[in-house]
């Protein structure tokens, strides 16, 4: 006999509601009724460790099954089952959660915590997709009737006893007429790979083809045994993933190879990992994997997946880890962090702020064991952490502090040191007039060679800061250091980037130095050099041209979209053009007729600007003309 009754909602519409609104992405319905059936299986494991569940367990695969023909998708399980006052308890009365009922009354048990429930909407996200809905189930509980109950997507439901044999439940969805790329078979293969991939139950859809030895033992020419074509169960997910194994029991191969389950397309091996494993103040359990970033920040494709209980729930993580840390890859599981809310709630939340702050903290705090137990090594990965950690340190104050002490820095030379170790060993050399330390530092070790080498030859020390974070980088430390600044090798003349107190002394008066700087000023572009003339030691180079740090800076900020200076307009590009008066050739200038004069001032300063890469085209074809002439 069967039974008709109103599902208990409030309005006749909530079905549309549910097809139109509830998720924007339909194929989460698959989601929902596959952990539901996972659920019914650990509730019955829990049973059974009990003892309220006596029986056999048997083969607890959960199974899902398309039928094209029959325009059938069905999740059948072989868990705790309903019975009829349950259907009417759990399922007619939508919005009442069994799982969180069950998971009250067994806390404490082994295996409670595992039982998923609360995503959404559950189980009433099978209308999405459906014209027709079936659930046949039979309880676990002996003696128990099974029931089937339908519903074709109103509120009006339909209930009966049926013949069923096993225990357990299957969901029968008549896929609706808009909805048939759900009876593909790669749709839900690949539905089930990207949420059901790590379910904690082994999941069946369809069958494999795989080689196995022939049984016979017949061999083959060569004498190997014959491989045969064999049908086995196609298992689609691994119910036992790395992170939900203790770290003890896991070698780097295994985390290696969890990396390649991850992101399959993948290359390259990570550098190394952190095994986040946390109970208290919230449950958190994870691995992330520092990808090699080199010296580009490229977008990373291998996103940080968030997973609750092993079901998928997204790989946009933003919200809930500090937005540096989402160069990292790897997984986050946590029952903890609310599913199903907005994100600005979800930034908002409680949990979430521990959680980021507690995987920053856990980051760095890698970081500095790394550090501290093998600097060798830690430097060898140093060129491929760097972005990221100047990236943590550009943005996250919390994460400065604890790097400040393992951050290194390297010279043109290939030595590394701390910001620490660094200012010690150049603060006798490197402390201008005013008791401030100066860093230089190099951005391309080929482009600016010549200033690299003539700073070496005064005995001062080259960085080599590539980072496309640089300029933002080397800021942030200006601010935080004290009495420390930064100055790239080519930003003025090693006297001016420097200032120390002795004088050098000058070779020309102030008349003459003033009548060369007219020279100069009339053979160079104004709107781009400023002449200035300085007393430099002979040795130095006659003509030096630089950019001024700030200019530079302002520049490099402007182009990476940051410092906020687009109201100014782009910035042009300027250049101080140092004249060393202290050196012969320059003297010699004043001796020569007023023609020669403009010809050699003319033929140093392109020389200078050659050195930089600034000649080209027909600039660089008269200079070489003039060059030659000048030979001749
Ligand atoms: P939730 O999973 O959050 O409890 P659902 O709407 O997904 O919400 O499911 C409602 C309830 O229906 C479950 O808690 C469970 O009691 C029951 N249920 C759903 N699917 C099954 C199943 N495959 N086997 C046994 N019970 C089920
Ligand atoms: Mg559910």
């Amino acid at each position: 006999m069967a039974t008709k009754g109103t599902v208990n909602v409030q309005t006749e519409n909530i079905f549309p509601l549910i097809k139109k609104f509830l998720y924007s992405d339909h194929e989460i319905f698959l989601r929902e009724l596959v952990s539901n059936a996972i659920d019914a299986t650990s509730k019955l494991k829990v049973l059974s460790t009990s003892g309220e569940f006596k029986g056999d367990l048997g083969d607890l695969k959960v199974e899902v099954i398309l039928d094209k023909e029959a325009g059938t998708l069905t999740v059948k399980d072989r868990g705790i089952g309903m019975t009829e006052e349950e259907i009417e308890k759990y399922i007619n009365q939508i919005a009442f959660s069994g799982a969180e009922e069950f998971v009250k009354k067994y806390e404490g048990k082994e295996g409670a915590e595992q039982i998923i429930g609360h995503f959404g909407l559950g189980f009433y996200s099978a209308f999405m997709v459906s014209k027709k809905v079936q659930i046949k189930t039979l309880s676990f509980k002996e003696g128990s009737q099974a029931v089937q109950w339908e519903s074709d997507g109103t509120p009006e439901y339909e209930i009966k006893d049926i013949d069923k044999e096993d225990r357990g439940t299957e969901i029968v969805l008549h896929i609706a007429d808009d909805s048939t790329e759900f009876l593909e078979n790669n749709r839900i293969g690949d539905i089930l790979n990207k949420y059901c991939k790590f379910l904690p139950v082994e999941i069946k859809f369809g069958t494999a083809t795989v080689k196995q030895d022939d049984p016979s033992g017949e061999k083959d020419e060569e004498g190997n045994i014959k491989k045969i074509d064999v049908e086995v169960d196609n298992i689609i997910n691994n119910p036992a993933p790395a992170w939900s194994k203790a770290p003890a029991d896991l070698t780097d191969e295994e985390y290696m190879k969890f990396y390649r389950e991850l992101y399959p397309m993948t290359m390259e091996d990570p550098l190394f990992h952190i095994h986040l494993n946390v109970d208290y103040p919230f449950n958190l359990t994870g691995i992330l994997y520092f990808p090699r970033l080199k010296e580009t920040m490229e977008v990373q494709k291998n996103k940080i997946q968030l997973y609750s209980n092993q079901v998928f729930i997204t790989d946009s993580v933003e919200e809930i880890v500090p937005e540096f840390l989402t160069l990292l890859h790897g997984v986050i599981d946590s029952p903890d962090i609310p599913l199903n809310v907005s994100r600005s709630y979800l930034q908002a939340d409680g949990n979430v702020k521990k959680i980021s702050s507690h995987i920053t903290k856990k980051v760095a705090s890698k970081l500095n064991d790394m550090f501290k137990n093998d600097r060798k090594d830690f430097e060898n990965k140093w060129d491929n952490l760097k972005v990221f950690v100047e990236y943590g340190m550009l943005t996250d104050d919390k994460f400065y502090d604890k790097a400040e002490k393992f951050t290194l820095v390297k010279n043109v030379k290939g030595e590394y040191a701390t910001l620490e170790e660094y200012q010690e060993k150049i603060k006798a050399i490197q402390t201008d007039k005013d008791d401030k330390l100066v860093i230089l530092y190099a951005h391309d070790q080929d482009a600016q060679h010549q200033f690299i080498k003539a700073a070496e030859d005064r005995g001062y020390d080259v960085l080599l800061m590539d980072s496309p974070l640089t300029p933002h980088y080397i800021s942030k430390l200006e601010s935080k250091l004290t009495n420390v600044s930064f100055a790239r090798v080519d930003a003025d003349t090693l006297d001016k980037l420097i200032k120390k107190d002795e004088e050098i002394p000058s070779k020309l008066s102030d008349e003459e130095k003033d009548k060369l700087k007219t020279v100069f000023e009339e053979v160079v572009d104004k709107d781009k050099f400023t002449v200035q003339m300085e007393d430099m030691s002979e040795t130095e180079a006659p003509i030096v041209i630089t950019q001024p740090e700030f200019m530079r800076r302002m520049q490099e900020q402007q182009r990476m979209g940051g410092g906020g200076m687009n109201m100014f307009g782009s910035f042009p590009e300027m250049y101080n053009l140092t004249v060393n008066a202290n050196h012969p050739i320059i003297g010699a200038i004043l001796r020569k007729q007023k023609d020669n004069k403009q010809k050699v001032a003319k033929q140093l300063t392109d020389l200078a600007r050659l050195s930089q890469g600034m000649l080209k085209g027909e600039e660089l074809t008269t200079f070489i003309n003039r060059s030659v002439d000048l030979i001749k």
